[in-house]
């Protein structure tokens, strides 16, 4: 054991992952504890990577030379490009993966790369809060580092609930870390409640797939890694099945024994991913509701009811679930539940991922509001990457809202925070037409250049992708039709690959994915540039500091609704206040009045 690692990544889940193998990339010494060994890039919920938006995250990571696409790829059963009706921009890779081969396909990356692992709980942070020392561990004392990062996930004071059933946990089956929470809570962190859930696992031999709608897994080749990969030949098939008014008459009956109903569970749960009684209130006249059936794994025992979340008690389920055609003859093997834990508030973190309270504390994942693995994933490897640069002595650095998903999340959380567990979409990214799936290598490779986290392997895969787009557009700028240059003459509504390498036959033989990621940019351009001159503009309005405004309620050039919500939230610079959901540009404008007028009575009073 090393007396000081340079980097402490408390929490092995797909955070705590991507901080301890960014950190390993830069070249510092690193150690990753988490509570149990095994359970390292456990999916806690459904068996799946990837989704609209989210998908593009995984892409990033791999960009950034993250581990959680060739996982993916590596274990994928089932394929589906996500809304493909739509234009390519915001198409969603999501893969079925293996749950328990993408767990040890993780830890194969943890245990391979250099990084100490040791199974034990952190009970707290150690030394000064503005300057910790290390942490704290239930049996292994004290370990030093010059920096840490939390990814300790849904485990902060973790408290599960199914019907009146409570009992302590970050997950079935795991610890909560109420020590740890503790800590945190005296060291004056402000933490919050969120809440989530998950559905039940069902035994997949009572279940009578013939009555179940199937899911082919789509033929079309994919993989989230930018690499020559050769994907996983295993594969599953997906099935649908339905909800009716005797499933939404059942979990009425049980109402009463919700504990989200009765009031036992106060933290918010994600609105886009309701439970099933949530559901059930709020939408009473939609009874029937699809229900994906996905298999946790290859030939696994159990399949995932996805739509189904649930924590009504057992016997409620066991008759839910009975009521999906299909479901029958079906045996539960591990209930639904809620889980409710603390994160930290958006006011406690740095748009670094640091806390502001302290020089060397990062944190990622579900502990700073978010939910699902790519976004966990994702923070993690940018807390990762600014811990080991803190560590080296080097500036952190951050990822803009206008080259990355990741960018935009991380902005988002830190400047406006969430009132619900934080998930990506792609309306929530203003330059969405450039953030595509298709060229996350193009656009970050700069960053990840500079962050420091790219191994030779990557930087030269990445290198190649970006020398092979330079080939495409350069034909495209030198070569005509009909006078017009092809650049501009394939932005013409309905030209395609196919046209391109028609009218340039020295672009037959190119890379068809780069060809059509290049025909996108060119397509988009006008958006594109559009959205950068926007954000030139918006970069001007982050130099306006509104920090002198000591109350909103009293500016008479702005609205009422704006007065209100600004004094809530008390935003730094203008352009913060520009992403507050309900402010409008009459409202920046008054603002700046206002802040005009501020400023000459102070100079006239300073004359005086
Ligand atoms: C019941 C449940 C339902 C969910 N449902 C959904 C859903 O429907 N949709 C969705 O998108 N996401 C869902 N999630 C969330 C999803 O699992 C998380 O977003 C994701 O796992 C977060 O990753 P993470 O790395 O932040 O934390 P986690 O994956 O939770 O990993 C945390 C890690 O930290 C370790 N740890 C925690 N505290 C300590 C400590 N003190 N000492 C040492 N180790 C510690 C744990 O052992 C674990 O390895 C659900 C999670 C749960 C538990």
């Amino acid at each position: 054991m090393k007396d000081e690692w340079d980097v402490i990544v408390v929490g092995g889940g797909h955070a705590g992952i991507e901080a301890a193998l960014a950190a390993i990339r830069l070249g510092c010494s690193v150690v990753l504890i988490s509570a149990k060994i095994h359970r390292i890039g456990e999916m806690s919920c459904n068996p799946a990577i990837g989704g609209i938006a989210k998908g593009t995250i995984v892409r990033e990571i791999d960009a950034l030379d993250g581990s959680m696409a060739r996982s993916a790829d590596a274990t994928t059963l089932h394929f589906r490009m996500l809304n493909r009706r739509k234009g390519p921009a915001v198409w969603g890779p999501r893969v079925q993966s293996d749950a328990a081969e993408y767990a040890r396909a993780q830890q194969v990356y943890i245990g391979s790369n250099g990084i100490e692992i040791i199974e034990d709980e952190v009970t707290g942070l150690d030394g000064a809060t503005e300057k910790v020392t290390g942490v704290r561990c239930r049996n292994n004392g004290s370990i030093k580092g010059k920096t840490v990062v939390l990814a300790a996930g849904t485990f902060l004071r973790g408290r599960l609930f199914r019907g009146d059933e409570l009992w302590k946990g970050g997950r079935i089956g795991d610890i909560s870390a109420d020590s740890l929470e503790k800590n945190l809570v005296e060291r004056m962190f402000h933490v919050e409640r969120f809440k989530t859930g998950t559905p039940a696992r069902i035994v997949r031999s009572t279940v009578n797939v013939d009555e179940l709608e199937v899911q082919q897994s789509e033929e079309t080749y994919f993989t989230f890694s930018f690499g020559e990969y050769q994907p996983n030949d295993k594969q599953e098939v997906c099935y649908i099945t339905y909800t009716d008014e005797n499933t939404m008459n059942i979990a009425k009956d049980y109402l009463h024994l919700s504990p989200l109903m009765a009031g036992r569970i106060e933290g918010t749960g994600p609105r886009y991913c309701p439970s099933y009684e949530d559901k059930v209130v709020k939408f009473p006249d939609r009874q029937r509701q699809k229900i994906y059936v996905e298999p946790m794994g290859y030939g696994s025992r159990n399949f995932y009811l996805n739509g189904l979340s649930t924590s009504l008690p057992r016997e409620a389920q066991r008759k839910m679930v009975r009521s999906l055609p299909g479901f029958g003859r079906a045996e539960i093997s591990d209930y639904g539940y809620a889980v409710e834990y603390s994160y930290f508030h958006f006011s406690e973190i740095d748009d670094t991922l640091r806390l502001r309270k302290t020089e060397n504390v990062f944190v990622a994942g579900q502990i700073c509001g978010t939910s699902g693995y790519e976004e966990a994933a994702g923070m993690g490897l940018i807390a990762g990457a600014n811990a080991g640069r803190i560590a080296k002595s080097l500036e952190p650095l951050k990822l803009s809202r206008m080259n990355s998903y990741i960018g935009v999340m991380i902005d988002d959380i830190v400047s406006k925070g969430a009132d619900e567990p934080y998930r990506m979409f792609s309306s929530r990214a203003e330059n969405r037409l450039h953030l595509r799936q298709d060229n996350a290598d193009r656009r970050l490779f700069n960053s990840g250049d500079r962050f420091g986290i790219l191994s030779e392997e990557k930087r030269e895969l990445l290198t190649g992708n970006l020398k092979e787009a330079e080939i495409v557009w350069n034909v495209l700028e030198s070569e005509t039709v009909d006078g017009i240059r092809l650049s501009k003459w394939c932005r013409r509504p309905g030209i395609t690959v196919e046209d391109i390498t028609y009218q340039a036959h020295t672009l037959v033989d190119r890379d068809e994915k780069v060809l059509l990621s290049v025909l996108l940019d060119e397509k988009y351009s006008g958006y594109i540039e559009r959205n950068l001159r926007r954000h030139e503009s918006s970069k001007n309005m982050e130099k306006i500091s509104l920090r002198g405004i000591s109350s909103y309620m009293e500016i008479d050039e702005i609205c009422w609704e704006a007065r209100e919500v600004l004094e809530r939230e008390k935003p730094e610079t203008l352009a913060r206040a520009e992403r507050i959901p309900g402010i409008r540009p009459t409202d920046l404008h008054g603002l700046l009045i206002h802040l005009g007028r501020q400023r000459s009575t102070w100079n006239n009073s300073k004359e005086e």
